[in-house]
């Protein structure tokens, strides 16, 4: 079997990866209930860093919520827990998966009893829609919407949300596209299959709200507040797809993306060059954050202990 990480924490124990396993009726498997983040870990000059730490359980945590999976954990508890799968694992760049789940067998819809378990994971990060993202992404825009919110919260990162993501990124890459541009159901833009979308127009950066039925993306909003530290005028509408067919630039912004310039969507170019120069200086200051570069930024980093440091660390529960 593929063996991507040494070990994953399950309900409070390190396992090996080839032993984190659960049982083939659970309820999440069955009906996509769950509830995950995607958080990344990079290397600094004082060693290895999680991005945003604090604001990837805040949104697990909400978005348990939602879905009545009460964590068994607290916030404390879950950094922890995701610091020390980090250093148990000894990777960097990583992805780091924290995954909520109801793991035991337990069939029928409307399970709300269930054990509620956390898994948390930590596999090498790769570089994300084709190699060359620096340079830019494909993409189209898919036949497939978004669901609306009144059907499916777009605002919690659920496992059964990615059935969507599936349909339109497996349809991109199908027609020979990196991504897929999803719109929302009034036909809006929305986001891509696991990324939020910017347009640049006139020096004035623009991204969907909330009414777009957009995941809030931890990306995009490190985007939206180093844009306005940049000085770009930051905008939150709904945008047509008119406006993202004439953008100057447009990009993807997202934890396992990071941020990757858009160069043609279908058959329509996207400005003139890729990345254009507000993508390009937003991006600058971005990988000078997560290399741990840029001191005012420095609380978006939290230093990952190892795992001797951990295993000294007096037990909180
Ligand atoms: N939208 C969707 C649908 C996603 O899956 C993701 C990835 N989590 C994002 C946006 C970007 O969110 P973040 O920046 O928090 O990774």
């Amino acid at each position: 079997m593929m063996t991507e990480g040494k070990q994953v924490w399950m309900d409070g124990r390190l396992v090996e990866f080839a032993n984190a396993r659960v049982h083939v009726l659970n309820h999440t498997l069955h009906y996509g209930v769950g509830v995950f983040e995607g958080i990344r870990a990079y290397p600094t000059p004082r060693g290895g860093a999680i991005f945003r730490l604090k604001e990837h359980v805040a949104r697990l945590i909400a978005s348990a919520r939602v879905y009545h999976m009460p964590i068994p954990y607290s916030a404390a508890e879950i950094e922890r827990a995701i610091l020390d799968t980090q250093a148990a694992n000894e990777i960097l760049p990583s992805y780091i998966r924290p995954l909520v789940y109801r793991g035991e067998p337990g069939l029928g819809v409307k399970n709300t009893t269930g054990k509620v378990s956390l898994a948390v994971a930590a596999i090498p990060a790769k570089k994300y829609l084709g190699d060359g993202s620096d340079a830019g992404v494909r993409a189209k825009i898919s036949p497939f919407r978004k669901p609306p919110s009144y059907a499916l919260p777009s605002y919690a990162k659920a496992v059964g949300n990615y059935v969507n993501s599936y349909l339109a990124g497996v349809d991109a890459q199908q027609e020979g596209y990196e991504e897929a541009i999803l719109l929302d159901s009034n036909g809006y833009v929305a986001e891509g299959s696991g990324e939020n979308i910017f347009l640049v127009r006139n020096g004035t950066v623009y991204t969907p709200g909330l009414e777009s039925d957009i995941l809030l993306g931890v990306t995009r909003d490190s985007v939206l507040r180093m844009a306005r530290d940049l000085g770009y005028p930051v905008v939150e509408k709904l945008l047509s797809t008119n406006e993202l067919l004439t953008a100057d630039e447009a990009f993807f912004s997202g934890t396992y993306a990071e941020l990757a310039p858009i160069t043609d969507v279908g058959h329509y170019k996207i400005g003139t060059e890729t990345p254009g120069p507000v993508t390009r200086d937003i991006m600058a200051l971005f990988h000078r954050v997560i290399r741990g570069e840029e001191s005012k930024y420095a609380s978006w980093l939290t230093p990952v202990p190892t795992l001797a440091a951990a295993a000294r660390r007096p037990a909180r529960r």
